[in-house]
């Protein structure tokens, strides 16, 4: 009986797995590939800078759901599609391997910009890295009380102010406030510079929104230094493009995400990011057996490309475990409507966020309890949780 099921290959488990693990249990042969037998949710791993939200707390337990969802899971990175074969290519720690499939959710996400001397800085992904980060800054600081005069021990740099820098910088500066009472070295000494290519932080959002999110960190004391494109990282340096040399001994990279390359290599069309370009069904344009969700897609709306945000993310995931089980049925398949506007927010360390919904744009701890409420609302459903931990 099992050996008649099609075969549904779900390449990458960001936030369409679990839906289509769910609306496949018994409906087909589910394998399910993903680097880590856990995804974390991103939305919430800035938080992870400043000790307020743990590793685990922020991870979703993928094997859990694909076990009890009774699919296979396969860790590796997905590398090539080959759609006239409808085969895969799977790189894993066993080799490298060919699958073949009937239907393909191709649900990879972005992967981080990368920059002239990575290794020299945290990087908000792998999520490992932030916790790593916190545990270096707390020395810094440690060092600075025991008489360490290295020079930059104290100078705290973010390269990329979009939603994440920004946010980073927030977590940063609780870190800094927490270890300045700490160790009784005055905040004023340290120096936090957020570093961004453009003239404003959170390019791309609204003038109202963009201007209340600058004036949140601003507010912090930190030095905001626009259009200034970081070239590289070195051991203890930041170099930008325009030749300054800055001494930091802490430096994280957040200057953006892009499409993984090869979705471009593989003979599917693709939209103006280089993400794969889907139809209002979600469905690879011009191919029948393979659907894209989430940031690896290029959905276009109008006359608008969809933002590559979480918020659209999390509604594509049912609509594509619908189709996936619609197109094994041979059902008319249903189309994906985004919403009309989105709750956007952006937080300034614990207690601040900056908020935006349609032409609504506020601020406070209001707005930091909303987000935290939305996310705690998404992990109840695919792990026990103490509410407690979401609210502080
Ligand atoms: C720090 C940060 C904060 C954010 N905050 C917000 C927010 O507040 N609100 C919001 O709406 N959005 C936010 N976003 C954006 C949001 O996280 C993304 O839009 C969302 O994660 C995209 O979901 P996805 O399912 O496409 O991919 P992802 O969630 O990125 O998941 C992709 C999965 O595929 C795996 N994978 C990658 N490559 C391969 C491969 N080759 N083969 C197999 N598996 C692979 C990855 O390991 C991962 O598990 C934030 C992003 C970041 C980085």
């Amino acid at each position: 009986m099992r050996g008649s099921l099609p075969t549904v290959i779900l390449a990458g488990c960001g936030y369409g797995a679990i839906d289509a693990l769910r609306a496949l249990k018994g409906q087909a042969r589910v394998i399910a590939i993903n680097p880590y037998p856990y995804s974390v949710n991103s939305g919430m791993s800035t938080r992870l800078l400043s000790g307020r939200f743990s590793l685990e707390l922020v991870r979703i337990p993928l094997l859990e759901h694909i076990q009890a969802n009774g699919a296979q899971f396969l860790p590796g990175r997905v590398t090539h599609i080959q759609p006239e074969a409808r085969t895969l290519t799977l790189e894993s720690e066993a080799g490298i391997q060919t699958l073949a499939y009937d239907y393909l959710l191709v649900n990879v996400g972005r992967e981080l910009r990368p920059i002239d001397g990575i290794q020299h800085a945290f990087t908000i992904r792998p999520a490992e890295q932030l916790v790593a980060a916190q545990t270096w800054i707390r020395q810094c600081w440690q060092r600075s009380a025991q008489g360490d005069r290295t020079p930059g021990l104290l100078t705290f740099v973010v390269a990329g102010g979009g939603c994440t820098g920004t946010e980073l910088m927030g977590e940063l500066y609780d870190l800094c406030r927490e270890m300045s009472a700490e160790t009784g070295i005055p905040l004023a000494q340290a120096r936090l510079i957020l570093i961004h290519r453009q003239a404003h932080l959170v390019e791309g959002f609204s003038e109202p929104f963009r201007r209340a999110v600058e004036r949140e960190i601003r507010h912090l004391g930190v030095e905001i230094w626009a259009g200034c494109q970081v070239k590289a990282f070195g051991p203890e340096q930041v170099w930008l493009s325009d030749g300054t040399e800055l001494i930091a001994q802490t430096r994280l990279w957040a200057g953006g995400f892009q499409v993984p390359s090869w979705l471009s290599t593989c003979g599917l069309p693709t939209g103006p990011t280089g993400a794969l370009l889907v139809d209002k069904y979600l469905r690879v344009q011009g191919s029948e057996h393979i659907l894209a969700v989430g940031d690896c897609a290029d959905f276009v709306w109008g006359s608008r490309l969809l933002p590559k945000i979480g918020v659209y993310a999390v509604r594509q995931g049912p609509i594509a475990a619908q189709n996936l089980l619609r197109l094994i049925r041979g059902q008319p398949l249903i189309p994906y409507r985004p919403q009309a506007t989105v709750f956007v927010c952006v937080t300034v360390g614990n207690r601040v966020a900056v908020a935006e919904k349609g032409r609504l744009v506020w601020r406070g701890y209001a707005a930091t309890v909303l987000k935290n409420f939305f996310d705690w609302l998404y992990m109840r459903k695919l792990k026990p949780l103490r509410w407690q931990e979401f609210f502080y």
